[in-house]
């Protein structure tokens, strides 16, 4: 049977956020970044194992208390220089430790965004599961988009129709991703939809929602914080 494998790049220093810690370790609710994106994951009944990429220097991990998740964790120290190269070290690494098959769905996720609804979760599998090609979480810009000079003086103003701003989870099949990785230069893509892009193939938008941020600058914490205690008192109520 196919399975749903999650893949979670955390060989990042996050260098915007301004911090000498490296961001997926910063403290949200009493527990390190990344450890919320692992608890949605790990609680998915479809998803089957849930791959973490580390830094090969990464001393911070194992401090940490993963017991928890350890059914499906598989943690890999072969993180590069960049996110693209770090997702596609992971997947070489990966058929070494469990068995892989070229067309097991794997759902990149990135550890700073800690605030994945299962629901959203949930709607990204369903939509993509029979799909040739894969796809993304993502939502249409809702902003007014603007182009500037280097003195930061708007100098125009883009139209926003037909663009979106991309998520993560990103769902590809196990071999296409790879060989997309692969033949990209990793040093200009920032998601893994656009290595499958390059390929010619079309991924699908799946809608999301803003609640899905990606924690980059230090006032995303405190948003991060808020959403976490929402969705947690949700549970309980
Ligand atoms: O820095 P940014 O927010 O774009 O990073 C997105 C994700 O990619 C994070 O989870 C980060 O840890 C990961 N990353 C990585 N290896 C790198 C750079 C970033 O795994 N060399």
């Amino acid at each position: 049977m196919t399975k749903f494998i999650a893949l979670i790049p955390a060989a990042g220093i996050g260098s915007r956020i301004g911090n000498t810690q490296p961001k997926q370790y910063l403290i949200l609710n009493g527990k390190p970044m990344i450890y919320h994106a692992i608890q949605t994951l790990y609680y998915s009944e479809h998803i089957t194992n849930i791959v973490i990429v580390l830094s090969p220097s990464d001393n911070i991990w194992s401090q940490y208390d993963w017991a928890a998740f350890a059914k499906k964790l598989v943690v890999l120290n072969c993180g590069g220089a960049t996110r693209a190269e770090s997702v596609l070290n992971g997947l070489k690494a990966l058929p070494n430790t469990i068995p892989v098959d070229e067309k097991d769905w794997i759902l990149v996720h990135d550890a700073a965004r800690p605030c994945l609804q299962p629901t959203q979760l949930k709607k990204l599998i369903a939509t993509l599961t029979n799909d040739e090609v894969g796809g993304l979480l993502a939502i249409p810009v809702a902003d007014t988009l603007k182009h500037s000079n280097h003195d930061a003086r708007s100098i125009g103003t883009a139209s926003r129709e037909n663009l979106w701003q991309a998520q993560t989870p990103q769902m590809f099949q196990y071999k296409l991703l790879t060989q997309a990785l692969s033949k990209t230069d990793s040093t200009t893509i920032t998601d893994d939809a656009s290595a499958v892009e390059a390929l010619g193939l079309h991924p699908k938008l799946v809608i999301g929602d803003t609640s899905n941020l990606k924690v980059t600058y230090p006032e995303d914490l405190l948003l991060a914080e808020l959403i976490l205690k929402k969705a947690q008192h949700n549970d309980l109520t």
